[in-house]
């Protein structure tokens, strides 16, 4: 089996519905909240009674431009809405909502870094603006399908990929740029778990070197970015074997079961529906004009494609570390405060990653609720740059001190608790003869020839300063002395 599958490369395009975070639903002033009480942000317009009208919700269309313009897209100056017909119990209208020949945006890219150095350029085909339907619940009664229409009519952005995906890495890696890159812009909080960012995947396999692209197929239902990746390498697998038993496939949707890691078949090409799209007669066409979009592109924040390349060209850090640092927005706008007052980047880049979100993880809580304020880590950091204190009781004293009493000024914590540093040579010179004094043997090693002691004799001089002996003036002194 490994044999024929290296015969073969994978095809994979991306569909991505995000929720958007709007206090309103697409085309209603209804409540756009997850976890209210079952249908009780629901409208006469969200179910569509004969006379209600929709009225287009203003933010949905920033939000896509924002996206858009983020994933380099063109962004269509007129559109108009199309209805997209079908029946299903949590549609109560009958219809969605959409775009359909006219998407907000075409024609864009995301580079995406995948193992090692190399990137993939991922083209974005569309995004375009739409509602989403209500929830039907089958695991609650045992009888009964429930509805819940709570979820009808909140806006979505679906965004559409070229088939440039090669294998399951990729497309994991595009689905954490495209849900990091949401968060950042605060339209969507990208949870998958609960729904606010769902992916649908399209498969198919082909032999390497074939002109035309295989027979795709759709697999639904993935409830985690790990749980795509699965899907892909599950389908891809399945889709191999059927082609080298003679079989064929038939462009259908699958739905992917996470408990026994496999897909199994819910609808044929043949049985699907025909939307009857037609344009929306109820909402105007909306045309964008180019001052718009410029305003919103002023307004956009720092990308974290934008933090990634200043951190690495301008601030020096290791590429490990600034998508660390960058990895959500959160953590990447403190480090962004600790800077404003400290140019030691390396070094703030080691606290925000190392005892800052050891803490957090420890706590189980977000940098929002972190409680020391960035600028007294970059207090901490210029006590430890100016020799006050050392590294070692800077992370193990003083911060666990400023966890618990955050508003007092580092320096003053550290005086209390007796950790600056003597960088005074007389008081080092004591400390140096009573080591000497203990240990004469290791000295008379260290005047034949064996250097490397004066590893020992540092850890020993910090045993007796109790940490206090300030490191750099020591280690010269430690080696002047040991010399006589
Ligand atoms: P449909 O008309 O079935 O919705 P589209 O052409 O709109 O198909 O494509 C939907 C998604 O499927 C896009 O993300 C596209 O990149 C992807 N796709 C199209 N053809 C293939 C293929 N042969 N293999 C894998 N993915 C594909
Ligand atoms: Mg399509």
């Amino acid at each position: 089996m490994e044999d024929s599958r290296s015969k073969y490369e994978a095809v994979i395009g991306l569909e991505v519905h995000a929720q958007m975070l709007t206090n309103s639903k697409a085309y209603s002033n209804d409540v756009n909240t997850y976890g209210s009480t079952p249908n009780t942000n629901v409208s006469v317009v969200t179910l569509g009674h004969p006379g209600t009208l929709p009225v287009m919700n203003k933010k949905t269309i920033e939000n896509a431009i924002k996206l858009g313009l983020s994933l380099n897209c063109n962004i269509a100056e007129n559109q108009y809405f199309a209805r997209k017909n079908y029946f299903y119990p949590d549609l109560p209208k009958g219809y969605q909502i959409t775009q359909d020949t006219t998407p907000i945006c075409t024609g864009g890219f995301i580079d995406v870094k995948s193992d090692g150095n190399s990137i993939s350029r991922i083209g974005i085909t569309r995004i375009h603006m739409e509602e989403d339907a209500g929830k039907s619940i089958h695991d609650i009664d045992v009888k009964d399908t429930l509805v819940d229409l709570n979820r009808a009519g909140v806006p979505l952005l679906e965004i559409v990929t070229e088939p440039d995906m090669r294998n399951s890495q990729e497309a994991y890696n595009y689905l954490t740029e495209i849900r990091k890159l949401v968060r950042y812009l605060d339209i969507c909080d990208g949870n998958m778990e609960e729904g606010s960012l769902r992916c649908d995947a399209n498969i198919s396999v082909r032999l390497i070197g074939a002109p035309e692209f295989g027979t795709k197929v759709e697999v639904k239902n993935m409830n985690s970015i790990r749980n795509v990746q699965r899907a892909i390498e599950f389908e891809i697998k399945r889709q191999i074997e059927v082609l080298e038993s003679g079989g064929k496939l038939y462009q259908e949707t699958r739905q992917y079961d996470a408990v026994n890691d496999t897909t199994h078949a819910m609808r044929s090409k043949e049985a699907a529906n025909d939307y009857r799209y037609f344009p929306e007669p109820d909402l105007q066409p909306i045309q964008v004009l180019q001052p718009h979009i410029e305003a919103i592109r002023k307004e956009m924040p720092a990308l974290p494609s934008e933090l990634f390349e200043k951190y690495t060209s301008q601030y020096g850090l290791s590429e490990y570390d600034a998508l660390n640092l960058t990895d959500s927005k959160g953590i990447a706008h403190f480090y962004e405060e600790v800077i404003k007052d400290t140019t030691n980047f390396k070094s703030a880049a080691n606290w925000v990653m190392g005892d800052v979100k050891s803490y957090l993880n420890s706590k189980g809580i977000e940098i929002q609720d972190f409680p020391i304020q960035a600028t007294k880590i970059a207090a901490i950091i210029q006590l430890i740059d100016k020799g006050e204190i050392s590294n070692t009781s800077a992370s193990q004293r003083l911060f666990p001190a400023m966890i618990e009493r955050p508003n007092t000024e580092p320096l003053l914590l550290a005086e209390e608790l007796n950790l600056i540093q003597d960088s005074n040579e007389d008081s080092i010179l004591t400390f140096i003869n009573k080591v000497k004094e203990q240990h004469p043997e290791e000295v008379v090693r260290y005047k034949n020839g064996e250097k490397q002691l004066v590893g020992f004799f540092m850890g020993q001089l910090m045993k007796v300063s109790q940490g206090k002996a300030d490191p750099k003036s020591a280690n010269q002194l430690l080696r002047n002395e040991l010399e006589k």
